[in-house]
């Protein structure tokens, strides 16, 4: 099983990996997809998870590997039926993450109204940073996401416009899975999202959190 690490050098191995869709409306525009009344869930397996630092292998003759630099949150300890109110208890702290999507097989797959699991669970759909403790983070309502491949802005937005808050994605996600220490919650993307290209490199930072540089690599 993969894990992931702290910044204090703790780690934990996340059991599922909840990410939201269409939380940033930007996003919800250039995708031409609608806003839903409740978050849109789905998972990626503990298997899809990969360190961001290291080169990023993508998947090959599946059509587009799309980016989507998200607020990774670790949660830290069970919980089930959470209450937005009590949400912050559960949070163990802050990561980056990138739900990498195979676009076209998603494309597909939606216009054909089967799962995405394929489409964003396989192998290294999830590399993702080091987590730094949640007291460490001043302001989780505004942090800047940055996302440039190859020197040119491709991605720019703020937690702040975030559609669901943090608060209630862990209520409404625990409502229908048990959260346990160490669950990992992708908290949806802001817009710009498109290709990655093996030799593309990448420069992404989250404010207060991580800024990474790495590399994508035929996988
Ligand atoms: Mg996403």
């Amino acid at each position: 099983m993969n894990k992931i690490t702290f910044t204090d050098g703790r780690t934990f191995t996340p059991s599922k990996i909840i990410c939201v869709g269409r939380n940033y409306s930007a996003h919800i525009k250039e995708m031409e997809s609608e806003r839903t009344e409740e978050p849109v869930l789905f998972l990626k397996p503990n298997s899809s998870l990969c360190d961001i630092t290291r080169p990023i292998p993508l998947l090959q003759n599946r059509g587009a590997v799309h980016h989507e630099i998200e607020l990774a949150l670790c949660i830290s300890r069970t919980g089930s039926k959470i209450q937005a109110g009590d949400a912050d208890s559960f949070i163990a702290g802050y990561g980056l993450a990138l739900d990498l999507t195979l676009r076209d097989m998603q494309t597909k797959a939606k216009k054909a109204g089967l799962p995405w699991a394929i489409a964003k669970g396989f192998d290294c759909a999830c590399p993702i940073s080091s987590f730094v403790l949640k007291d460490k983070v001043p302001d989780v309502t505004n942090l800047e996401l940055s996302l440039k491949i190859n020197n040119i802005q491709r991605q720019h937005g703020s937690t702040a416009q975030m559609l669901f808050s943090i608060q209630e994605i862990v209520s409404f996600a625990s409502m229908f899975y048990t959260l346990l220490e160490g669950d990992i919650i992708l908290t949806g993307t802001p817009s710009g999202v498109g290709p990655l290209e093996p030799g593309d490199k990448i420069e992404a930072s989250i404010s207060h959190i991580a800024e990474i540089n790495t590399i994508c690599k035929a996988g």
